[in-house]
């Protein structure tokens, strides 16, 4: 058996590692402060011998007792409505909590993944993006909190690497989807999603042009698990390289919803990329891996989710 920290455990993509590393048999330890987390997304574990769960700011000391096999460092706001109403903690997690969970992987030589983003990326001028392209950022802008910690992030990963030799791994995530987002943490699909199963019309922002490129959450915990087990000390995209415009996703929920919401159109916030597609051919040789699961199936299961009693009054 191993042991796993993971910080951000309680998040949407934390709490789906923590259920992933306890069915493959493994200890998970999970930390979170419970800012953008939700106990309940955990709570069905707290049953369970080899989970425990910790309310803990990563930005601190990190103490844990006992030998440690492997850290996830998944601690981070990570909508862009998120990240605006906590942007110090935003810049603290990405660089503080990153550097007290590498701290702690070094002290344990335990192996460290990071998840990243595709916000490296900025608003792009390389599409898709491959891991070897630079980005296109704005540091003052306000998507810069989460951007330039999780540049930081990156750079502070390869560092230990470097200079301490802690195996460390980097995932650079792009747009997931799936159960346990929360409906109001601001995303195009928990908003369109909420909106839609309300009858009410879905906001648009901008003309609805720009694309992104959205991968189910089973798919994308796969990718990472798998990235967690590989040699690869380099950064690896992990995503759903199908495309899509924001207007015709926003068609697709309502169509699935089976409502007769409209489109109605909001200026588009500051900086929001025009474009966003993984390059996966990494992810492909690397790990062998690819997602499965197409929009269709993955809408119909996010919808499922919502559907159930009391999901839709979560905040
Ligand atoms: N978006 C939208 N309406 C909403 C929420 C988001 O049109 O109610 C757009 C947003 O401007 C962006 C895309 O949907 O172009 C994806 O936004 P999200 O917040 O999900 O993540 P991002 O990819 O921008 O980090």
């Amino acid at each position: 058996m191993t042991r796993f920290v993971i910080t951000g455990g309680a998040g949407f993509l934390g709490s789906h590692l923590c259920d992933r590393v306890l069915q493959e048999g493994h200890e998970v330890i999970c930390l979170d402060n419970l800012i953008t987390g939700d106990r309940r997304n955990i709570e069905h574990l707290f049953g369970e011998e080899r989970f425990s769960f910790v309310k803990y700011d990563v930005t601190e000391y990190i103490h844990v007792p006992g030998e440690v096999d492997v850290i996830l460092h998944f601690a981070s706001p990570a909508s862009p409505v998120d990240y605006l109403n906590y942007p110090i903690q935003t810049l603290k997690v990405g660089s503080l909590g990153t550097h007290k969970a590498l701290g702690l992987a070094k002290e344990k030589k335990a192996r460290f993944l990071l998840a990243s983003t595709s916000e490296v990326y900025g608003d792009p001028q390389e599409h898709p993006q491959k891991e070897s392209y630079w980005g296109n950022v704005n540091p003052v802008g306000p998507r810069g909190v989460y951007d330039e910690a999780k540049r930081f992030a990156e750079a502070m990963t390869m560092a230990y690497h470097r200079y301490h030799g802690v195996e460390t791994r980097i995932v650079r995530i792009f747009n997931t989807y799936g159960p346990r987002m929360r409906l109001q943490d601001g995303r195009a699909l928990p908003t369109f999603m909420s909106q839609a199963l309300a009858g009410e019309d879905l906001t648009v922002y901008g003309d609805g042009s720009q694309t992104r490129s959205f991968c189910y959450v089973d798919d994308l915990i796969d990718g990472i698990y798998r990235l967690a087990h590989s040699d690869e000390p380099n950064p690896v995209n992990i995503g759903n390289p199908a495309e899509i415009t924001i207007k015709d996703f926003a068609e697709r929920v309502i169509a699935i919803t089976g409502n007769k919401s409209a489109v109605t159109y909001r200026p588009l916030p500051e900086d929001d990329p025009k474009v966003r597609r993984p390059d996966i051919t990494r992810a492909r040789e690397i790990l062998g891996w690819e997602p499965k699961v197409d929009l269709e199936t993955g809408l119909q299961r996010t919808l499922d989710y919502f559907m159930q009693p009391g999901r839709t009054d979560r905040g």
